[in-house]
């Protein structure tokens, strides 16, 4: 049984100033590869502590996964305090030496001394390159045990573990073929799906997992399976993903791992379709959602961030009868709003969001919280009035990402 921890070096992670996100991206991977990790431990940037850290987990998991502390500043120990866990001694390696003079010259910056000292290296180590940055990866072996040390950037990280890490950690600790399909639902809540196929879930084999893996207004069901014989592993996985497909109909909504942004955008893309959005209160967050896939330029023509009442009528021809009678958080708004929208890009389909985010706006009629959605095109519109929390970070994010409710049901 592989047994993994990862321990993450820095005080910013202590007080709180960096979200650690390296260890949740870490044990996503390692999980996707089916090792369990059995500790997160975070420690600051002192020797004594993150000495102990090391030598306390080494002990309970043979793979230990460490990220931070290899920059070219006095606060980076981790590279000395390896070498003197490891029994080495620091030498340039000339790979990873070429590669930092290379860096510099391409970005045309003076090189300090302290940064080429980042090419030395505990030399009973072996180097895993770091194509989006200076501080290198490195694998430690000792008693069929492995450590990595990896740089705290997170795009470095995770670069060096795409490219290197993760191959390498497969090819020493897998020896099984682990197989996944993962398919995407929307509209409804994981104890509703569990209820749902509980006959399916009983009968799994037990070298077939299930896992719910809920997010805003969707779930994603990931189907793994693990064994020797790559065919039959393949034709039972197949076999379960079909049959829970086929009990819930409608709310899969792909049959892939996607973001729902990128489902959007290619569905519309092969349907060969346009959309255009009236944002409110989101003020071009779904746009930004959008946008964030590439080649949604064949599909997403614009927006209008319609904050005030003035755009939604000068611009989007909402009446103002209708933000008179029903309010500006009203579904009527809405629908007239993707109406607007229409018109104004020619476009297929339209999405339009308004809502009162908070702390304030609220009133008798419209609490904090409420967002209405309408989506559509010239001849229909769905709209939802949908009731979110008090907390307006949270309200945007759920406002622009809860389009999938809608558009996972229309
Ligand atoms: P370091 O390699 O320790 O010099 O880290 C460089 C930068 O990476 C830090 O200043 C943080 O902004 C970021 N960082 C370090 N550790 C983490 C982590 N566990 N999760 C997310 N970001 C991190
Ligand atoms: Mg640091």
């Amino acid at each position: 049984m592989i047994k993994a921890t990862i321990i993450t070096i820095g005080d910013e992670l202590l007080i709180g100033q960096t979200i650690d996100t390296n260890s949740a991206w870490i044990a996503q991977q390692l999980n996707i590869l089916g090792i369990d990790v059995l500790r997160r431990v975070a420690v600051g940037d002192n020797y004594d502590d993150i000495y102990t850290a090391i030598d306390d987990e080494f002990a309970k998991a043979n793979l230990l996964i460490l990220t931070g502390g290899l920059g070219p500043t006095a606060d980076d120990i981790t590279k000395p305090l390896l070498c003197r866990y490891f029994n080495s001694k620091l030498v340039v390696n000339k790979q990873v030496e070429d590669r930092i003079m290379s860096i510099f010259q391409k970005r045309n910056l003076p090189m300090l001394e302290r940064n080429l000292k980042q090419a030395e290296v505990p030399d009973n180590c072996e180097i895993l390159p770091n194509s989006a940055g200076t501080a290198a990866g490195m694998w430690f072996e000792k008693d069929d045990k492995v450590l990595i040390a990896l740089p705290g950037v997170p795009h470095e990280m995770k670069t060096i573990m795409q490219e290197h890490g993760l191959i390498k950690i497969a090819h020493t600790f897998i020896s099984e073929t682990i197989l996944h399909k993962t398919m995407l639902t929307a509209g409804v809540g994981e104890s509703f799906i569990a209820e749902k196929i509980a006959d399916i879930e009983q009968e799994l084999p037990p070298y077939i997992k299930l896992a719910y893996l809920p997010e805003y207004g969707m779930v994603r069901l990931r189907l793994t399976a693990k064994g020797q014989d790559e065919v039959a592993l393949y034709s039972a996985l197949n076999k379960y993903f079909n049959a829970i497909i086929n009990r819930l109909g409608m709310i899969v909504i792909a049959h892939e791992d996607l973001t729902m942004p990128q489902l959007v955008v290619r569905e519309l893309i092969q349907r060969k379709k346009t959309i255009a959005l009236a944002e409110s209160c989101t003020g071009g967050l779904l746009g930004h959602l959008l946008t964030q896939e590439p080649g949604a330029s064949a599909a997403f023509i614009g927006s209008v961030v319609a904050y005030s009442n003035e755009i939604k009528t000068n611009i989007l021809k909402v009446k103002a009868s209708t933000i008179q009678t029903y309010g500006v958080v009203s579904e009527p708004t809405v629908r007239e709003m993707v109406h607007g929208i229409l018109q104004e890009y020619q476009t297929d389909y339209g999405i339009a969001i308004s809502g009162v985010l908070g702390p304030g706006g609220g009133t008798d009629r419209v609490q904090v919280g409420t967002v209405c959605i309408a989506v559509g095109n010239n001849e229909r519109k769905f709209t939802k009035t949908f009731k979110f929390d008090k907390d307006r970070t949270l309200n945007k994010d759920l406002a622009a990402k809860w389009h999938s409710y809608c558009c996972g049901n229309c």
